[in-house]
């Protein structure tokens, strides 16, 4: 079955702007959208909103921001600018990463001002790849309550959002995208007409076969984000003749636990921890950051384990409860001698202790054989903490080229008429390829980002054009609220 089809049939709803997917991305340009005049509606794929939205953080990247004046953080798009070109490295969306990175202050306060979103600067930790104090996030740093604030700011706006609902297939008139084709819990089939498309319906870390198609080294990790990323948005691209752009980059985490799945906060390594593989050596400068750590982790010789002490557990509880999960018994283990966590691992007892010893030496101010150089609370002492973790994919990073109105371009860089993309179903800012690019705040950067300007375009181009003859609007499955 194509992914795309000719519109022949009536259309049963007539909008300006239909988003595909109810994800940071989703609500975003929804939002931005109804703003601008156009009467909007979103179809989701699951029973709720959130996507891997929810799952995150909810960190924001924004340069400038007024709340950075507020705390004296002195900044602006030019040095974020450079702070993200450092980590990432050339790619194949330049002109998005400036884009992003000139309206990312804008953004922040858009969202608190008008989207009434609750964000504070983050000012207690200095997040990978930024050299100030950069990110806003909700005050629960949960991404679960960004996605609630855009609920409410799509609800008190009246924007329907249809759940359970995903589209199936987009419906093109000669070369314009001219809507969708849904379909509900019944079965029954939806046709949407829209001026403008938006496809906030994230990357492809769900579908097993585009993973191996696109990003083969992230296949390897285990898939850690939300289930609805399984796509579309590539696939349908591909057969309108979309380019595609960083297609092997990816967020990946080095700590997933490989007990029961929580997150190892990276604060662990932060504060003094190491991570060997299955000999007990370390391998890597594991200071590199998560997400390029689980690179290095999938082209080293796992399983492995995270080893830190227990003043560092100690301290990573008191500030995040949540690694109380990571500290369980069956989870962890905390033992008075490397002897005793050696055996319950079955690794080797005489290399786990040179190890631990040459970062010991490191942490006092020797050489490191992994060239780390910041210890946190310096050398690890007994008792002894170790958790078995495995890399994790969080998103994929590539996706399909836009331009920056958000519009999708064709391979000879031609624009599909009434289509816009955004978040992890366009073309990320995190390098061409693996998990080294990522700057912390790069998918929400992105899903937030190019929501709010694809959100304003898609409204512009709804102005612009003339609205097909729409036909009936008998069965409409587009409920309110969420
Ligand atoms: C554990 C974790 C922590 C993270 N922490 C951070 C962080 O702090 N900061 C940061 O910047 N990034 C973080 N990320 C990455 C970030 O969450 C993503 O980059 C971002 O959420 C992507 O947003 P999106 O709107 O594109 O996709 P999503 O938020 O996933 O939304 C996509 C939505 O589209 C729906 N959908 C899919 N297909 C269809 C369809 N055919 N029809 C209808 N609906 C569909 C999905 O069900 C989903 O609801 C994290 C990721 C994970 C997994």
């Amino acid at each position: 079955m194509h992914a795309v089809v000719a519109m022949t049939q009536p259309f049963d709803i007539e909008l300006d702007v239909l988003v595909i997917g109810a994800g940071g991305c989703g609500l975003t340009a929804a939002v931005a959208a109804h703003e601008a005049g156009a009467e909007t509606a979103i179809v989701e794929k699951l029973e709720r909103a959130g996507g891997n939205t929810g799952l995150s953080s909810g960190s924001v990247p924004g340069a400038g921001t007024r709340f950075q004046a507020l705390a004296g953080v002195a900044d602006d798009a030019c040095r974020f600018r450079r702070d993200l070109t450092q980590v990432s490295g050339s790619h194949d969306v330049p002109h998005i990463e400036r884009m992003l990175a000139d309206i990312s202050a804008e953004l922040v306060e858009w969202l608190v001002d008008c989207a009434g979103v609750n964000l504070e600067l983050v000012e207690t930790y200095r997040h990978v790849g930024h050299s100030v104090a950069r990110l806003h996030a909700p005050p629960s740093r949960d991404g679960a309550d960004l996605v609630r604030d855009l609920e409410r700011a799509v609800e008190t706006r009246g924007i329907a959002v249809a759940f359970g609902q995903p589209a199936v297939r987009l419906l093109v008139s000669g070369e314009r995208v001219v809507g969708a084709e849904t379909l509900d819990r019944r079965g029954e089939v939806t046709r949407i007409a829209a001026s403008s498309v938006v496809l906030g319906s994230n990357g492809f870390g769900a579908s097993r076969t585009l993973l191996d198609q696109l990003c083969p080294l992230a296949a390897r990790a285990e898939y850690a984000g939300a289930p609805g990323s399984e796509g579309e948005a590539i696939r349908w691209g591909r057969e309108l003749g979309a380019g595609l752009g960083n297609v092997s980059a990816f967020q990946g985490h080095a700590g997933l636990s490989a007990r029961n799945g929580a997150l190892v906060t990276w604060t662990v390594i932060e504060r003094g921890g190491i991570i060997v593989d299955r000999h007990g050596k370390r391998f890597a400068d594991e200071t590199i950051g998560y997400s390029a750590f689980a690179a290095q982790e999938l082209s080293a010789d796992g399983p492995f384990y995270m080893i830190y002490d227990r003043r560092i557990a100690d301290d990573v509880r008191a500030g995040q409860p949540p690694f109380a999960q990571v500290c369980q018994p069956g989870v962890s283990v905390q033992a008075d001698t490397l002897d005793d966590i050696a055996h319950r691992f079955e690794l080797d007892p005489q290399t786990l202790s040179r190890t631990v010893a040459d970062a010991s030496r490191a942490a006092r101010g020797g050489e490191d054989p992994c060239a780390r150089r910041d210890w946190g609370l310096g050398a690890l002492a007994a008792p002894y903490c170790a958790t078995p973790i495995t890399p994790a994919l969080f998103h994929t990073q590539g996706g399909l080229m836009i331009d920056t109105d958000a519009r999708v371009l064709r391979t000879d860089e031609t624009v599909v008429d009434g289509l816009f993309a955004g978040g992890g179903a366009a073309a990320g800012i995190s390098g061409r390829s693996g998990a080294g690019g990522y700057t912390s705040g790069n998918g929400l950067l992105s899903a937030l980002g190019l929501g709010y300007v694809a959100g304003r375009a898609a409204a512009r181009n709804a102005m612009q054009v003339a609205q097909p003859h729409l036909a009936s609007l008998s069965h409409t499955h587009v409920q309110h609220g969420g």
